[in-house]
């Protein structure tokens, strides 16, 4: 019978911070089920290409966090200024949709202009409104008028979140969905200036190896790091988790990283109300299409499709955040598809998408295709529902009790990006060393 002081479940970004924080001061193991380390922010091999689990950019924004992500990729990052698009009514225009509709057709413009500049005069005498929490749909109509609800907010988000608008709620927006004023919606239509807004203006990237050389390196040295070792059940009471194909490991203290709803399943002694309140969390699931392509001209990083004729929400070309994701003269693509967990028919879907890039013109045709890959993301956006916003209280309380921490984006059940989970890491883990 194996003994720990620390278990961490899942050696992504967060059980991987968590583990080198601990290193040398505290015992842990950390129990990965995949062969290697990284989960999300992996990167796999194919032909000549690297493809990684759709674009994993970095975006940091904390001093400490990001002197530890840029120490271990020792000078092996680059800044990068953004080039992102949209798609819609045959035309790409600079994104943020709603801050660049100069490209687009007089009609939709003059729509999207109106019903912003209404919706904005309305907002500024009007109370919150009493519904809470408010709901996506409500929440884009109100903020951003019909016209911009209509040609992107609405469509665009239906695509990825696989889920009904009207019973999203609004909590995840404030950092990934830019408002911008007044000034900047009639610029960015009329002025002939483009609105560059949001979180990832600018990001970093790995200019060798893909976003997988961060966890590589995250994992260096980390002598408590099993691969292989999939975690089946806890009893955090008895302090004992089982491991498959490998028994019993006693733990004093726990980090969990795995998802939120499947660990608290496997949790033995979970009162019935959070087996309830888990049971009620929702995900969707998103299908990557890597494709390795010759011959592109597009200098574009990635765009945004919220038009019901192309099936994904998403296409980026990865080789333009770093040259070495492709050999001479190729392209390394990934075209994202959200499902709400239903399996998709791959055949059909990658037709599909080929019809989809010629359409929009990043590709001329299926000949210059020279390598394919699939990944599959099981749980990939948590939804924020009402459910999610009563469950979570449950859940965590519990978990207090035990003195049990769950982390990272699916930990927590969150929309988070890699640095949080980096920094959700390093905190639980100095918690423990603190005596928290
Ligand atoms: C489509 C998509 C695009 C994204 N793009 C970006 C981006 O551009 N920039 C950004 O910063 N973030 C991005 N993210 C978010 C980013 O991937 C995550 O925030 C981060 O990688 C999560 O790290 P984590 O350690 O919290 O979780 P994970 O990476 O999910 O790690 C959890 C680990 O636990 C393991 N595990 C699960 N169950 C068990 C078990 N029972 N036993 C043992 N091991 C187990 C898994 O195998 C996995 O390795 C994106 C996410 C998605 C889905």
């Amino acid at each position: 019978m194996l003994k720990t002081d620390t278990l961490i479940i899942g050696a992504g970004l967060a059980g991987l911070t968590a583990a080198k924080t601990l290193e040398g001061k505290r015992d842990y193991l950390v129990a990965e089920r995949a062969e290697h380390p990284g989960g999300l922010a992996s990167t796999v091999k194919k032909g000549g290409f690297l493809f990684d689990y759709s674009g994993h950019l970095l975006h940091l924004r904390w001093p400490k966090t990001s002197k530890l992500i840029l120490n271990a990729l020792a000078g092996n990052c680059a800044r990068i200024k953004r080039d992102a698009r949209v798609y819609s009514h045959k035309c790409w225009t600079p994104f943020p949709f709603q801050a660049n509709l100069s490209g687009l057709p007089a009609r939709v413009k003059s729509e999207c202009v109106s019903a912003f500049l209404a919706a904005y005069k309305k907002n500024l005498n009007a109370a919150l409104p009493a519904a809470r929490p408010e709901t996506f749909t409500a929440w884009t109509r109100r903020v951003f008028g019909a016209g911009i609800s209509k040609h992107f907010m609405l469509p665009y988000n239906a695509k990825l979140w696989q889920y009904p608008l009207e019973r999203l709620t609004t909590e995840w927006c404030a950092p990934f969905v830019p408002v911008p004023s007044p000034k900047e919606v009639v610029e960015g239509a009329y002025g002939g200036k483009s609105g560059s807004l949001g979180y990832n203006t600018v990001f970093s990237y790995p200019q060798r190896g893909g976003i997988g050389a961060l966890s590589t390196a995250m994992a260096r040295g980390l002598g408590g790091l099993r691969l292989g070792l999939e975690v089946e059940s806890v009893n955090l009471a008895k302090g004992v988790a089982n491991v498959k194909h490998f028994g019993p490991v006693h733990f004093k203290r726990l980090i969990n990283t795995s998802p939120l709803n499947q660990f608290i399943n496997c949790a033995e002694d979970a009162p019935a109300a959070v087996k309830r309140a888990a049971a009620a969390l929702r995900h969707n699931t998103v299908y990557v299409l890597n494709l390795g392509i010759k011959g592109v001209k597009s200098g574009m990083h990635w765009g945004y499709f919220p038009g019901a004729d192309f099936p994904f929400y998403r296409a980026g070309i990865a080789s333009n955040f770093s040259a070495r994701l492709a050999p001479r003269g190729c392209a390394s693509f990934y075209i994202e598809i959200a499902t709400d967990g239903r399996g998709l028919d791959l055949a059909s879907a990658e037709a599909a998408v080929i019809s989809g890039l010629k359409a929009c013109r990043l590709i001329k045709s299926a000949g210059q295709i020279v390598e394919r890959m699939w990944l599959k993301i099981p749980c990939a956006y948590v939804v924020y529902n009402r459910e999610r916003a009563q469950a979570l209280p449950v859940i965590s309380n519990w978990l207090k009790e035990k003195k049990a921490f769950s982390i990272g984006r699916y930990g927590a059940w969150k929309y988070s990006f890699m640095e949080e989970s980096v920094k959700e890491g390093l905190e639980a883990a100095e918690k423990i060393l603190h005596g928290h």
